[in-house]
């Protein structure tokens, strides 16, 4: 806002005051030196009346949100006065720039919502209603509605549901929330967020159909079982003081301890190199021992 806009709206500083004086008198004063009346050099320059440049206005009859809203906000200061709806404050209450939190309604949907002021005024991107925004559930817009609308992309997501208490319809498609969902194939539970599954690009689905977590049916003891011989020594070497191999998939990353059924070397390794087909890890002490005596590389994997 310019100075000269803030000075000529602003009675108290007196500067329309020392203006009409200055008129009233200008053709009867008397002249002073210079021919200049007298009566003009009273009166101060209006530039001088301004509040030092760095210091930001303070709120007042003349500088709070309703003024500015009027004279400077244009569009954007018309729809705030509109959405306005603070059961306490009042616009002439705050300045643009204040950080208290006012209660607002949307123009558009009627959505009620509470951000800072100076959220809703600023010049670049200033918030609006979350719910036009599609940031809340409401009616027109959440999970379940997304998924009967989907074509058949999230018509299993309903089935899938596991939340103990609230409702798909309490939730946005894009909601980062973690909630409780049960596999329709396998029966597994586990926990996943509400936009990993709904997203289009890479959505999750249930981790033990996708061999991620250990069931009865997928897990390292059975991988070992199952491997023709492969993975026959696994079992023997492991040394795990509290979980058992049923508790792992063969492609776990985790770093567990193992006690060599050769030469009784124990050590930590991931489970997943040890099972792998191609290159799977050993035994390291056995490992050097078959380097030492000039045993190759390729011998000692097999
Ligand atoms: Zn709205
Ligand atoms: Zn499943
Ligand atoms: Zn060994």
């Amino acid at each position: 806002m310019a100075c000269a806009a803030v000075t000529a709206a602003a009675p108290s500083w007196g500067v329309r005051g020392a203006g009409s004086l200055l008129v009233e008198r200008w053709g009867r004063g008397r002249a002073g030196r210079g021919g200049v009346p007298t009566n003009l050099r009273v009166s101060a320059p209006p530039a001088v009346l301004c509040p030092p440049a760095r210091m930001s206005p303070r709120l007042g009859p003349t500088y709070n949100l309703r003024v500015w809203c009027v004279e400077d906000g244009e569009e954007l200061g018309e729809k705030l006065l509109e959405e306005w709806d603070d059961p306490v404050l009042v616009p002439w209450e705050v300045t643009r720039a204040s950080g208290k939190r006012a209660r607002w309604r949307c123009r558009t949907c009627d959505w009620k919502w509470v951000a800072p002021v100076y959220s809703r005024t600023r010049s670049t991107s200033p918030g609006g209603c979350p719910a036009c925004a599609g940031f809340v559930a409401t009616e027109t817009h959440n999970l379940a509605l997304t998924c009967e609308e989907s074509g058949g992309r999230l018509a299993h997501l309903p089935g899938e549901w596991n939340h103990p208490t609230k409702r798909m319809e309490d939730f946005t498609p894009a909601s980062p929330q973690k909630v409780p969902w049960t596999c329709g194939t396998c029966e597994w539970q586990w926990n996943a967020r509400v936009k990993s599954r709904t997203r289009s690009d890479r959505s999750t689905g249930c981790p033990a159909c996708a061999g991620k977590v250990a069931t009865e049916t997928h897990n390292l003891a059975l991988a070992c079982e199952e491997s023709g011989g492969r993975l026959a020594r696994l079992p023997g070497e492991w040394n795990h003081p509290t979980k058992r191999m049923e508790d792992f998939t063969p492609n776990s990353g985790e770093k567990v301890p193992w006690r060599c059924g050769t030469c009784e070397w124990q050590w930590n390794a991931k489970i997943h190199p040890r099972t792998r087909s191609n290159h799977p890890t050993g035994c390291p002490q056995c490992y050097n021992s078959a380097r030492a005596i000039g045993l190759s590389h390729s011998f000692y994997k097999r």
